[in-house]
């Protein structure tokens, strides 16, 4: 699929086809391959950078680990106090179950204060329910004002990374999106500074006339009932400090009890995602204050199947996710299919492990095999989540709910095979005779029937013919 081709935005979490069919459609785009290996190449020199300057590093991502475990075990306690400290602040707390209750919740506080239009701050979480949908069926258009999210909006496109939504577009492409879309642009050429200044001239006017606003949250602390935004561009402070109405929808997983909690996330978030020493805009309120801010807010607590993670032990630290990105960055799969072949909100390692377990279709359950499972995901997470580990037991889960299978059947036989040393000599003799027709040049490259996967996308070493238990005992002979 070419770059160009619009792609409307989809349902949030709920992926449409299995990764290996999207994957394979992503890699026939070379532009789309060379702009995401250019931009994950950089950001990954930034971040090791970034991290090699913090002597104390390992220790923080202990303590991260550490302060996200406790506060998941005692989430129930700290989301009620939460919901106390939001309230007695002046601000109203609403519980959503699922993405659908979440959108009608933020449409009629919306369509109760008349607003046709919302700004919105670059939110996974209201992606994840696909609110900008929701809210265009009632009429309200959704204004997003992230620049990269502007670029994916304009474009008619999907986000393809959790930090960088339109890193699969070059310059180039972006001109021509800004072009179509915003005003005064005739003229517009592709130097960052004129796209960001056509960006900031369109926003600008949403940010003076839109009275209501949308926010996802990094963080909430349930002692003061305090909210916090963490980014880079302050586009998100306009929203949180411009607008009459501020609605954040946020994941319940993102509490945290107290705010010396706060002093690790501070340090880990920013060098892991963008590679700076402190994010530029740190914006943190709670409840409303007479003269200052919003006067009205509303906090949105959305389960959305969070809860069901919370209560599978072995996938439970998949909620630690302070969605950072270094993850996708590193990864090897991501770097070559891009974003947008995860078919969700959630790409990369970490929607191969969260959407799988918030959607449970047959589709998104292809996800946990779209890694090599080499590791380099669990090395650079900040919160110390193992995800490859999580990936293989949301693989056996996968394969358990197929049933019994040709593969399962196939696994089992190999399962005798390796666990016999009789068997084991027996099937290497026969794989070394049966193997012959297919070999040429010293490789395998195409196997006949149900063997013919192994071959689809790798050669394969033909079985010697002479093993290493055969050569040892004439060695001794
Ligand atoms: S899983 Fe870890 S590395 Fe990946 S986005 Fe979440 S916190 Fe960052």
């Amino acid at each position: 699929m070419s770059t160009d081709t619009p792609v409307h935005e989809g349902p949030g979490i709920l992926v449409e086809r299995p990764f290996p069919a999207a994957a394979r459609d992503a890699l026939k785009d070379a532009q789309l391959r060379r702009n995401i290996g250019k931009a994950t190449t950089t950001i990954r020199a930034k971040r090791r950078n970034a991290v090699a300057e913090m002597p104390d590093w390992e220790a923080l991502r202990d303590a991260g680990y550490a302060i996200k475990r406790d506060a998941l075990r005692r989430l129930d306690e700290n989301l009620l106090k939460l919901d106390a400290s939001v309230t007695a602040a002046g601000g109203t707390v609403h519980w959503a179950r699922d993405g659908a209750e979440a959108n009608r919740i933020v449409g009629d506080i919306l369509a109760g204060h008349g607003a046709e239009e919302v700004l919105k701050i670059k939110s996974l979480t209201t992606d994840e329910t696909g609110l900008n949908g929701a809210l265009e069926a009632r009429g309200i258009d959704a204004i997003e004002t992230d620049l990269a999210e502007v670029i994916v909006q304009k474009g008619g496109d999907r986000s393809s990374h959790i930090l960088v939504p339109a890193i699969h577009r070059n310059r180039a492409e972006i001109r021509a999106i800004f072009k179509r879309e915003l005003p005064d642009t005739d003229d517009l050429t592709d130097d960052p500074k004129a796209l960001t200044a056509a960006a900031r001239r369109y926003l600008r006017e949403k940010f003076m006339t839109v009275p209501c606003a949308v926010s996802g949250a990094n963080f909430a602390v349930a002692e003061t009932g305090s909210v916090a935004i963490f980014e880079s561009e302050g586009n998100g402070r306009m929203c949180l400090t411009l607008p009459r109405v501020l609605i954040t929808v946020m994941g319940i997983e993102k509490v945290v009890p107290r705010w010396d909690d706060m002093a690790a996330f501070l340090q880990l978030l920013p060098r892991s995602s963008t590679a700076e020493r402190m994010n530029p805009y740190n914006s943190v309120w709670s409840g409303t204050r007479a003269g200052e801010g919003p006067e009205e807010f509303h906090l949105v607590l959305l389960d959305n199947g969070r809860t069901a993670v919370l209560a599978d032990e072995a996938a439970r630290d998949t909620l630690n996710c302070i969605r950072c990105s270094a993850c996708l960055n590193i990864c090897p799969v991501y770097e070559r299919t891009g974003g947008r072949a995860y078919g969700s909100t959630y790409p990369g390692p970490i929607g191969a492990i969260l959407t799988p377990q918030l959607d449970p279709s047959a589709e998104a359950a292809t996800l946990p095999f779209a890694s090599s499972l080499c590791g380099a995901c669990y090395e650079v997470c900040p919160v110390k989540i193992d995800i490859p580990r999580i990936l293989v037991h949301l693989r056996s889960k996968a394969n358990a709910a197929k049933g019994t299978t040709g593969e399962a059947l196939a696994m089992a036989a190999m399962a005798r095979v390796f666990g016999s040393e009789r068997l084991y000599a027996l099937a290497q003799r026969a794989v070394a005779v049966g193997q012959r027709p297919f070999v040429r040049d010293g490789q395998i490259r195409a196997l006949p029937g149900p063997l013919a996967g192994w071959t689809a996308m790798r050669d394969l070493a033909p079985v010697p013919k002479q093993s290493f238990r055969g050569w040892w005992a004439e060695r001794k002979r």
